[in-house]
């Protein structure tokens, strides 16, 4: 079975610190079909990518907007985006990850 992982799987709030899978990724990555692991695979390379990073420039995909219903970010706990470069645009995985958790009150 194919997978990106590279051994060095760290949970970073819910992305993997080595491959960039979301938890919600991992745990469903051995129940899905071929194809839908080599989409997710596309996403994670940036062979399949809808903007840019706005803080690293990266090809990276926002599945709302490839037309889908949810993102794969919907599983994550919510971030402080707000030193963001540009606030209104999905940042990759990698950043987002880098990113301190949205403390709830
Ligand atoms: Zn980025």
């Amino acid at each position: 079975m194919k997978s990106p992982c590279i051994g060095a799987c760290k949970n970073q709030g819910g992305i993997c610190k080595g491959c960039h899978r979301t938890m919600d990724e991992i745990v469903k990555w051995v129940q899905i079909g071929e194809e839908e692991r080599e989409a997710i695979m596309d996403k994670l390379l940036g062979r399949m990518s809808t903007h840019a990073c706005p803080e690293c420039n990266e090809p990276m995909q926002c599945d709302i907007s490839a037309g889908e219903s949810s993102c794969w970010c919907f599983s994550l706990p919510t971030r402080d985006v707000s030193d963001s470069a540009d606030s209104s645009v999905c940042l990759c995985r990698k950043c987002l990850s880098k990113k301190a958790l949205s403390v709830s009150y």
